[in-house]
């Protein structure tokens, strides 16, 4: 009866839009927090990374470059990356929590053998730019270099990730990648922000702390990895969720709450500057991704001196472009961008971020669905054993209504996101013809992507 009862707050609170409604997962369900407070459970995965991680470099280096007999290929871009994507959605940034890319940076950290400074000014100031440019590059040479078939490029793409937290453990102190550089951290930060659960603390226990040990650390347990602490958190963008601060605070401040998916994104806005660039990036992206497949794709090809990378490029920056003008666009038809009480603000980045986000899921599960069936054969070429008979086909029309529904489902958060604007936080404020208008933008990209995404997945 009273787990009946805890399902059924649980599945109010995130069903029902109320910005201040939350559901203690820890208080609810203890095992959540043991699982937290227990530090070997994390490590137990992290070790499993470390080894899963190890073993998909080692074969995408060592192993055969015919895409069809190297499983390092699904392995990374089909369950780790599609596994990435799709826990946005749930969990946020919980990945950060038991990443393996910063384990040997931790363990230089350990042994005395970081110069354990702290970032310096210039490093937080153009870390976010220099990070956008880091994510731009990774979905620019996947493209152009069509890494999802080639094994040694993506365990160069892991091996780089590596070597970037492996520099900065070896030089900052705690986890100074993950909270300015990383591209992956800055793209899962921004998508997190749609999650159904946040780490948050209770700030009536924080006030009356006189240790802060969530972010110093105590003498036997290193404190906060990115220089947070929970008290300081105030979105899901910068926080691991790695939960050392649950065991490290002894005032049980820190507690992991399920919330309605929306009310980050509209509480902020579009303020976070992280967004502003990543998302107009990412859709852009999107739409060249989806083109290269077309018949008019490969006659751009043809004209711009036969090269897929001069074409990619241009499609990409173009993209882009196209994304800031609709973010720009969209921003002066819903007529109002800063409010006395918060100040400025970017309006159609909270709309844009669901669709953006689902672009990009329906985008790696089209890969995923399309070739989990022939892993186990796959398995069987690259170490001599004949398990052809075990492929499994999904057909492409399935796909494609997996992913369709996946980008209605998109869509129409994004048209919740206005509905919200418009009923709560800027009630009379929206001209009714400029909303209708705003609607029906995000209508016409939802046709875009569905018509791309149907040519590309028909090609
Ligand atoms: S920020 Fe990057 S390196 Fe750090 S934990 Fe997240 S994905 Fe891993
Ligand atoms: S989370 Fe705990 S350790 Fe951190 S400031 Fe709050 S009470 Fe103090
Ligand atoms: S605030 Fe807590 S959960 Fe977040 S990164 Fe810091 S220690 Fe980890």
């Amino acid at each position: 009866m009273a787990a009946r009862k805890k399902i059924r707050e649980a599945i109010n609170v995130l069903f029902t839009y109320k910005e201040q409604d939350r559901f203690d997962l820890f208080a609810a369900f203890p095992s959540v927090k043991n699982f937290f407070l227990n530090r070997r459970n994390l490590f137990y995965i992290r070790s499993l990374g470390d080894i899963s991680f190890t073993a998909i470099i080692l074969m995408g280096l060592f192993g055969p470059q015919d895409a069809s007999r190297n499983i390092s290929l699904f392995l990374a871009w089909g369950i780790w990356w599609t596994g990435v994507v799709l826990s946005w959605f749930i969990v946020g940034k919980f990945w950060c929590g038991i990443c393996p890319f910063p384990g040997i940076g931790r363990l230089l950290q350990k042994m005395n053998l970081s110069l354990n400074l702290e970032p310096s000014p210039f490093v937080r100031k153009y870390s976010l730019h220099f990070s956008v440019f880091l994510f731009a590059a990774i979905i620019w040479s996947e493209s152009v270099t069509n890494m999802k078939n080639w094994p040694m490029g993506t365990s160069f793409l892991l091996l780089s990730i590596l070597l970037g937290a492996t520099i900065l453990g070896a030089i900052y102190k705690g986890q100074a990648w993950c909270r300015h550089l990383c591209p992956l951290g800055k793209i899962i930060g921004a998508a997190a922000t749609i999650s159904m659960i946040e780490l948050r603390p209770d700030h009536g226990k924080c006030k009356t702390c006189k240790t802060f040990s969530c972010k110093k650390g105590s003498d036997d347990a290193p404190g906060c990895p990115v220089y947070l602490g929970a008290f300081n958190i105030r979105n899901n963008v910068d926080c691991l969720m790695c939960g050392r601060c649950v065991s490290l605070c002894d005032k049980d401040s820190p507690s992991l709450r399920l919330r309605n998916p929306f009310v980050e994104l509209i509480l902020n806005k579009g303020r976070y500057i992280t967004c502003s660039y990543i998302i107009p990036f990412l859709m852009g992206s999107q739409l060249a991704r989806f083109v290269q497949h077309a018949a008019w794709y490969r006659r751009a090809e043809t004209a711009l001196f036969d090269s897929n990378t001069i074409t990619f490029t241009f499609l990409l920056a173009l993209g882009f472009g196209l994304f800031i003008l609709i973010q720009k666009a969209g921003a002066t038809l819903f007529g109002i961008t800063e409010d006395p009480s918060f100040g400025k603000f970017s309006p159609m980045v909270p709309v844009l971020v669901p669709l953006a986000f689902t672009g990009e899921l329906v985008y790696r599960l089209d890969y995923f669905l399309a070739n989990a069936g022939d892993l186990i054969p796959t398995f069987g070429r690259q170490f001599g054993i004949n398990l052809e008979g075990l492929y499994v086909s999904v057909p492409r029309p399935v796909i494609y209504w997996i992913c369709l529904l996946s980008l209605s489902m998109g869509t129409a958060s994004s048209a919740y996101v206005l509905h919200i604007f418009n009923t709560r936080d800027f009630e009379g404020v929206i001209e009714k013809k400029r909303y209708y208008a705003l609607h029906g933008l995000v209508l016409l990209l939802f046709t875009t992507y569905a018509v791309l995404f149907g040519n590309y997945i028909a090609s």
